[in-house]
């Protein structure tokens, strides 16, 4: 398979300009600009792009959102707060391909009616914002981006925004909140941002590898990309495998690559050999997935048919000496301290989970606890303004029914079984 989105990688000088336009870059922004809007959303609709961002939201239905009538400005808001453990994607996007981004902004700007654009970079991206920073510089020079662009009429300008370290603000109304001056703490919905966004604008917020894929829908077709993955998840991706592999890192590949083709053949297997004990298929808000559950396709409908979700497709794995209470623990101490506090059963419920895990962990508790564990994450999923209570619920429940000899192991002995990490 040719790399789409990772084309440029390794390459020296790959995130520069003269590289991106050696391999044709900014060709899909001249050809866009030749088109109406119109036809570029109904290429990205024939794409059957998902948002890479972990909900996997059909890209061109959140497009046609934008209500067609309303005497306000539009904003594109481009997500670049990366903050699920696990996910490190979008930084390399940012780093090596920052070219790429820019023109899948641009071409989807131009699409939506939009002059300014938004790009929420995540605190810590120091290195990824300068070069995006770099890429903006040269763009403009090159009269990629501005006034006027390539003669066309068209202008916009990106304003980049950086948060200030907190997970929540990868919530995209919170994220919103935060551009705005204000604690990043999200928006009950509706209204959709689509229609009061930014400002209390119609506003169109979109994942950094969602855009990067706009150049080549509309350089090959919104069909040719299409057939590259699965009937409803078009395109390629780039999967991530971090943990206890032999060869962590980043590989593209079609939508619809089996978990234990990543773990086993691109991450090169199980550290030492060990047998695999778990995998967290796409950010620690994913339920884990045991070695009988692996033989299964990366792609959103079959990982929700699996009781997990695609995520980010960030894939965490665990071999034999991990201990699973105290991963439960690590994740729940997370959650309780990402939490805005705007929900009673997140703010409480998380802390609540995070002192009864930390007691099991050292070998205090009964077993009914497991039962209130599960009860608790039970009332807080479905129950919150946001996504974030489901992404403690979830991984939380799953690791105690799944695992549930494990913690029952640590109350028999009096302590955790497994060695100090
Ligand atoms: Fe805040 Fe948690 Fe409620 Fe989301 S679910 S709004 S993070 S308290």
């Amino acid at each position: 398979m040719d790399r789409i989105l990772t084309a440029t990688w390794g390459l020296p000088g790959g995130h520069t300009l003269a590289v991106y336009r050696s391999h044709g870059g900014y060709g899909a922004l001249a050809k866009a600009l030749a088109m109406t809007p119109e036809a570029i959303v109904d290429q990205v609709k024939a794409a059957n792009l998902r948002g890479r961002g972990g909900a996997g939201f059909p890209c061109g239905v959140k497009w046609g959102f934008l209500p067609k009538d309303l005497a306000k400005p539009r904003y594109l808001v481009v997500n670049a707060d990366e903050g699920e453990p696990g996910t490190f994607k979008d930084r390399a996007i940012l780093e090596k391909d920052p070219h790429r981004l820019l023109e899948g902004i641009l071409i989807t700007a131009y699409a939506l009616k939009v002059e300014t654009a938004y790009v929420y970079l995540r605190g810590e991206f120091g290195q990824p914002g300068q070069s995006l920073t770099e890429a903006i510089g040269e763009a403009t020079q090159a009269g990629y981006l501005g006034t006027n662009i390539l003669g066309s009429g068209y202008s916009l300008e990106i304003v980049l925004h950086y948060g200030a370290g907190a997970y929540i603000c990868g919530e995209e109304t919170a994220l919103l909140e935060s551009i705005e001056g204000k604690p990043g703490k999200p928006r009950p919905k509706p209204p959709f941002p689509a229609v009061v966004g930014l400002f209390g604008c119609p506003t169109i917020i979109n994942n950094v590898e969602t855009l990067a894929c706009i150049p080549t829908i509309i350089e090959r077709g919104g069909e040719w990309f299409h057939k590259l993955g699965r009937e409803r998840d078009g395109g390629t991706k780039i999967y991530g495998v971090s943990g206890h592999v032999k060869r962590p890192g980043l590989y593209e590949a079609p939508l619809g690559l089996s978990l234990r083709t990543l773990v086993y053949d691109l991450g090169g297997g199980i550290r030492d050999d060990r047998p695999l004990k778990a995998v967290i298929p796409g950010g620690v808000s994913c339920v884990p997935l045991k070695p009988d559950e692996i033989d299964v396709t990366m792609d959103f409908a079959s990982m929700t048919a699996a009781g997990t979700m695609l995520g980010t497709a960030g894939a965490i794995v665990m071999d034999v000496t991990t201990c699973m209470v105290r991963m439960a623990t690590r994740i729940a101490r997370f959650y309780h301290h990402e939490s805005c506090g705007q929900c009673t059963p997140c703010r409480e419920g998380s802390g609540w989970i995070l002192r009864i895990l930390e007691e099991i962990e050292a070998g205090r508790g009964s077993p009914e606890d497991l039962d209130l564990l599960v009860d608790i994450c039970n009332h807080i999923q479905g129950n919150t303004i946001c996504a974030f209570g489901d992404a403690l619920a979830m991984p939380i429940r799953g690791y105690v029914t799944k695992f549930e000899s494990e913690f029952l192991r640590h109350l028999e002995k009096g302590g955790c079984p497994f060695p100090a990490w």
